[in-house]
C-alpha cells in the first residue's frame, strides 16, 4: 500500500481508540528503510522490517528515534500499527523476505488474483489510487469492528497465517476502494 494508505490509516487508528495523533507514525515504520543508510528508499524498502517476524525489530531500531514517539503504556497501539503496515502492504502486493528476520515470501490467499491485476496495472501504467477520502471511510468501517488495538494485531497475524476465521470481513472493505 503507499504512503498516503498508511499514514490515513495510523491517523484514524490514533482517532479511533483515542491515543495522542503523533503515535500515527508507526504505521509506516517498517518502511523507514533503517538497514538502507536510515531513509526512506522508495525501491529497496520493501526487503527490510516488513513481515511479522520483524515487529519487534522495527521497534527496537526506531523506538528512540526522533520521529517515532514511544512509551511502554502504547506498546500494544504501536504493535498494531507496525503489524498493520505489512497487512497492507500484503492486500495488494506480495512481500518478500525480509532484512533481518523474515524469510517468507507472502500474499493473501483471496488476493492472489488481485496481485495479478496490479502487477499488470503497473505494467500498463494505470494502477488503482483511492483518495484519501476513500482511505479514511474504508479505515473507520474496518476500525469499528474493534475495540482494543490488541484485537487488530490479533486478527490481522491471523489472517497472514492463513488461519480462515472472520478473513473477509477486512478484504471485503479493502476491495470496495480498490
Ligand atoms: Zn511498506
Amino acid at each position: 500500500m503507499e504512503y498516503l494508505g498508511h499514514k490515513t490509516f495510523g491517523e484514524e487508528f490514533c482517532e479511533h481508540f483515542d491515543v495522542p495523533q503523533e503515535y500515527y507514525v508507526w504505521a509506516y515504520a517498517p518502511d523507514w528503510g533503517y538497514y538502507l543508510s536510515h531513509e526512506h528508499n522508495v525501491y529497496l524498502h520493501r526487503f527490510t522490517l516488513h513481515g511479522f517476524n520483524n515487529v519487534q525489530t522495527c521497534i527496537n531500531l526506531l523506538k528512540d528515534k526522533v520521529h517515532f514517539p514511544y512509551d511502554d503504556e502504547y506498546l500494544d497501539v504501536i504493535n498494531a500499527l507496525v503489524v498493520s503496515h505489512t497487512y497492507l502492504d500484503l492486500f495488494n502486493n506480495y512481500i518478500v523476505p525480509s532484512y533481518p528476520r523474515s524469510g517468507t515470501f507472502k500474499g493473501l490467499p483471496e488476493q492472489r488474483g488481485y496481485y495479478l491485476k496490479v502487477l499488470l496495472g503497473y505494467i500498463k501504467g494505470d494502477v488503482p489510487k483511492p483518495s484519501e477520502q476513500e482511505y479514511r471511510n474504508a479505515f473507520k468501517k474496518i476500525l469499528n469492528g474493534f475495540s482494543d488495538p490488541w484485537d487488530i494485531e490479533w486478527y490481522m497475524s491471523e489472517e497472514f497465517k492463513g488461519l480462515p476465521q472472520n478473513r473477509t470481513q477486512i478484504t471485503e472493505i479493502l476491495l470496495d476502494i480498490y
